[in-house]
């Protein structure tokens, strides 16, 4: 069995849970704001992994939790690793096991998804960027049609599906996100779909600069809601808390053991040093960018939003 990069584990303060952060990845998307796309990490077997992520979790929680996220990056990259990552999980009693990924392996291998079934995954989160191929080939660097497979395979099976798109104006907006809609809708209605907006402050290349504006991402809610029964829009993760997120969120435990309790402005400067080394935009372009942002996220937060996060409890 290979090895993978193993950036860092994440444990959340709120409950039990451990994130698994892969590196690498086979896509090159425009946009993305991931450091552990380019490699990196320290490399390990999937038993090594979970050696080491239990000793992290008895260290912190004096246990070892039931839920777990796969994510990186790419976790698809090595079928031996991930398929050993997730049994290994299910044998710990994990009762969640989610796989966060960009869909790609799953359609190109026709068993991959019965495997990861038969392995025990009990969720998929997969990132659907466009339903154009052309707009998919530019802004990846890859065909969508294994990803449109893999959505297909994992209806049809018994790990619970999650679809994501990112809401970027002018590339992929209303027209793609009814297509996607469209093209759920025709596997199963009841398939969970959430639109994200387009963060430019932190995307690798500058394909765009700016967010959606609330009502287009209100009316991207519409039309998808037309076609699917469970459509939501999110900002990020801490948008679906009701009040401001609390101070405590999560610890990061590397593979060496050492740990720190990394806050959003630390991964914020992460991304910042990631982004400016690798294409013209200065930190401080970047940081203004993000300046502009948080003023239209305010306002989202302030409440014109609000009405849009009670209706889904996805
Ligand atoms: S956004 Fe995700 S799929 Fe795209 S390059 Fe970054 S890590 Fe890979």
């Amino acid at each position: 069995m290979g090895k993978r990069g193993v950036q860092y584990f994440t444990l959340s303060e709120m409950e039990p849970r451990v994130w698994f952060m892969l590196t690498g990845c086979n896509f090159r998307c425009k946009g993305c704001f991931r450091p552990a796309r380019d490699g990196g990490g320290t490399a390990l077997t999937a038993i090594e992994t979970l050696e080491i992520m239990d000793e992290a979790c008895l260290n912190y929680y004096g246990t070892v939790p039931t839920e777990a996220m796969i994510t990186g990056g790419e976790p698809t990259l090595d079928k031996a690793y991930l398929l050993s990552l997730v049994m290994g999980l299910r044998k710990r009693e994990f009762e969640k096991v989610v796989l966060m990924t960009n869909g790609y392996a799953l359609g190109v291998d026709e068993n991959y998804v019965q495997e990861l079934e038969e392995a025990g995954l009990t969720e998929a989160h997969v990132d659907l960027k466009s339903f154009s191929c052309d707009v998919h080939k530019w802004y990846t660097g890859k065909s969508n049609k294994s990803v449109l497979r893999a959505i297909e395979k994992l209806s049809a099976s018994g790990i619970e599906l999650l679809v994501q798109t990112v809401y970027i104006p002018g590339i992929v907006d209303e027209k793609e996100i009814e297509q996607i809609a469209k093209f759920l809708a025709s596997l199963n209605k009841n398939i969970r779909y959430r639109i994200n907006p387009f963060s430019p402050a932190f995307a690798h290349e500058r394909v765009t600069t700016r967010m959606p504006t609330i009502e287009e991402m209100e009316r991207a809610y519409e039309i998808a809601s037309g076609y699917l029964h469970n459509v939501i829009i999110s900002r990020s993760c801490y948008r679906e808390y009701p009040t401001p997120p609390p101070q405590k969120t999560w610890v990061t435990v590397y593979p060496d053991l050492s740990f720190k309790r990394r806050s959003m402005e630390d991964q914020n400067k992460e991304r910042i040093s990631w982004v400016s080394q690798s294409q013209s935009r200065s930190a401080g372009d970047i940081l203004r960018d993000k300046a502009v942002e948080k003023g239209m996220i305010r306002e989202i937060e302030e409440g014109r939003l609000k009405r849009t996060s009670s209706r889904s409890t996805l």
